[in-house]
């Protein structure tokens, strides 16, 4: 083991358990993300980075380390992690690799959204039941092959904003769906197993709408699916966000990944669940902090010990880093802390406003660690630049984009639900 990845695993946790009250069994779960960071992910995130290559072997390792499974639930025999436990690993594994940390998150949410989340909303016992069936066959690909889903929903229109049904359609046909459409920045385009995607179930003769939203497992091998242009990004290269194309591609009812409406319904009644992009970008913000003590001490790995900590500038710039690291820490804990159904306006208008802190916090730390530590730190010898570029992809992701939520913030708190002006 080199020395870089002793120090690495020596990182304290970036959520202390004692001090966020975090159980024994979370910790250890995080804990586990966190060495799986440190000692697989972070030597090869540089490589992929260069190469704008999938981490497939990644994906393999953490298949090995249950970590594909962690959001399924305990009786379907995966580790049963919460939303907010699954979110505090998530921005451990951001720490070390945060394209990986994003696509896993894409491959998670198949889980989180088909498990706890639909558990948390009303069905008729038969549909729930219907349900429980789909999704234990989802499961066992995972846990048994290692299975890889992605999540592509956008498209380049308004629809992953939320505000239009999505263009990509599914017409019923006699056991299950034809699908055609197009998704873009779908990431593990290529390396996944199946494409977790959102589209539109339309009818002959049916007009399209949002409420028929539904959320359809698509096989990478099925006859009709393919992956076209390039993928030469700023940041977040290793996530492979490539365009995919759908022609006439029949997906049998069975890989329905959640039930007719019920996306509809989890969109509207349990939003946090698009706060699960955070995670990777809250690890980023750690990260680049941490560089920043560790190379003006004179500890970064594979940098000569030169001391730079004496510098009262070096000392103010670190304290700001400091407290933006820690408001952004608070706010996000509270809101991941508070995901359910039905949340209160409050707590709808916290989450946003972490989501919006998050993103750009990330980016302002990692924009104030370069000019700190300076020009050596910036060679891509170093994570700091990777870091930087990757973590100014996060504000741009919908549906909770920085500008989005400004938004939102702005107009739900001076308007209650229906109110106009006349
Ligand atoms: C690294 C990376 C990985 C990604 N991976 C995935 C993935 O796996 N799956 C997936 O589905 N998507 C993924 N995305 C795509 C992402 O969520 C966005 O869809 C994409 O960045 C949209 O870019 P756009 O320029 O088409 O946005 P546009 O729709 O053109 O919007 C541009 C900006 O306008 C603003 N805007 C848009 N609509 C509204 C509105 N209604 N109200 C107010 N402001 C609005 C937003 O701030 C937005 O950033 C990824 C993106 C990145 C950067």
């Amino acid at each position: 083991m080199t020395g870089a990845i002793d120090n690495h695993d020596r990182a304290a946790p970036i959520f202390t358990p004692d001090a966020f009250r975090l159980t024994d069994q979370q910790a250890a779960l995080i804990a586990r993300a966190r060495t799986f960071g440190a000692r697989v992910l972070a030597p090869r995130a540089a490589e992929h980075d260069r190469e704008a290559s999938f981490p497939l072997e990644n994906f393999r390792d953490m298949h090995a380390q249950g970590l594909l499974a962690i959001c399924i639930p305990r009786e379907e025999g995966g580790l049963g992690a919460d939303f907010q436990t699954y979110c505090l690993a998530a921005a451990e594994l951001g720490r070390y690799c945060g394209a990986t940390a994003l696509s896993w998150n894409m491959h998670v949410c198949s889980t989180l959204w088909s498990g706890l989340l639909a558990d948390d909303l009303p069905m008729e016992a038969s549909e729930r039941n219907a349900h429980m069936q789909r999704r234990r066959k989802h499961y066992r690909r995972i846990i048994d092959d290692g299975a890889i889903y992605a999540q592509p929903f956008s498209e380049g229109g308004a629809a992953a904003a939320g505000t239009v049904a999505f263009g990509t359609e599914a017409r019923p046909v006699d056991g299950g769906f034809v699908v055609n459409g197009k998704k873009i920045f779908a990431s593990l385009s290529g390396a996944a197993d199946y494409y977790g995607i959102l589209c539109t179930e339309r009818a002959q003769g049916e007009v399209a709408n949002r409420r028929n939203t539904l959320y359809l497992a698509v096989a990478a091998n099925a006859p009709g699916v393919s992956v076209v242009g390039d993928w030469d990004p700023l940041g977040m290269r290793g996530t492979v966000s490539r365009t995919l194309l759908f022609k006439d591609v029949f997906v049998p009812e069975q890989e329905m990944l959640m039930p007719h409406g019920v996306y509809f319904q989890a969109a509207t009644r349990w939003p946090h669940m698009f706060l699960t992009l955070s995670p990777t970008y809250m690890g980023l913000a750690q990260a680049a902090y941490d560089f920043t003590v560790a190379y003006l001490r004179g500890e970064a790995p594979g940098t000569p010990r030169v001391l730079r900590r004496m510098y009262p500038t070096k000392q103010i710039a670190v304290a700001e880093m400091h407290i933006q690291l820690e408001q952004t820490k608070a706010l996000w804990f509270q809101a991941i802390t508070e995901a359910c159904a039905d949340p209160t306006k409050e707590q709808v208008l916290r989450a946003y406003a972490a989501q919006h802190t998050v993103m750009e916090n990330a980016n302002a730390i990692a924009v104030k660690a370069l000019r700190t530590c300076g020009g050596q730190a910036m060679l891509k010898s170093l994570p700091l630049e990777r870091i930087y570029r990757d973590s100014r992809c996060g504000s741009l992701m919908l549906p909770w984009t920085a500008e989005i939520c400004v938004d939102r913030i702005g107009r739900e708190a001076l308007y209650e639900p229906g109110e106009k002006d006349e």
